[in-house]
């Protein structure tokens, strides 16, 4: 995606149907091409008319979305959490059907200091991922000295103004899932652990 507006649909990085059977291809063509088209499309529309701040990142928009022109907050929030979120979400599935791909080395570590190994760091997760309220997003993140945090966050808000790194996220918008698991939230949780790139995760922890 570009860095600046106008903010660009960046391609899915893996084929839509690569995440079957656990995420379904249409859930992924949908979620990819119209959900996250439309926050790009929004977000774009909210700025046109705000030439100075067209150079600025996503991210710079995010952390200062409360100082921008009162018209532009909450759109800016809105969409331009859309954008980050699903980002992240799509950037770290992996179809290698993963309980292939491992948490390894320092997150490893870590996560199983703090959650009773890797297994209890599942359950939590799962608990805190099925007890989002409505819309969000579940995170593994960590802090800058490397310590290990699940945080939810309710429909579209980020983790750039808590002061976390996030690792890994699970989408819980009923978009996420509802064609395939319906209303059973706790299937498409366990399906994701079977997508969720812990390759991934474990390369920002080390860069953290
Ligand atoms: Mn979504």
């Amino acid at each position: 995606m570009s860095q600046h507006y106008p903010f660009e649909l960046p391609p899915l990085p893996y084929a839509y149907d690569a995440l079957e059977p656990y995420i379904d291809t249409l859930t992924m063509q949908l979620h990819h091409d119209r959900h996250l088209r439309a926050y790009i499309d929004n977000l774009n529309a909210a700025l046109k008319n705000y030439p100075e701040y067209h150079g600025w990142s996503l991210e710079r928009l995010l952390t200062q979305a409360n100082w921008l022109p009162e018209p532009l907050r909450i759109p800016v929030k809105n969409n331009g959490g859309g954008v980050y979120n699903h980002e992240f979400f799509f950037d770290h599935l992996t179809p290698k059907d993963g309980n292939g791909t491992r948490v390894t080395g320092g997150l490893l570590d870590a996560v199983g200091r703090a959650f009773d190994g890797f297994e209890g760091f599942a359950a939590a997760f799962s608990k805190a991922a099925a007890g989002v309220f409505g819309s969000g997003y579940a995170w593994l993140s960590c802090n800058a000295d490397g310590d290990p945090h699940i945080v939810t966050t309710a429909n579209q808000d980020t983790l750039l103004t808590r002061g976390l790194i996030p690792l890994a996220c699970i989408d819980v918008w009923e978009h996420a899932y509802y064609l395939k698991h319906y209303n059973v939230r706790a299937d498409y949780i366990q399906d994701w652990f079977h997508v969720a790139d812990w390759e991934t995760a474990t390369r920002c922890y080390e860069e953290r």
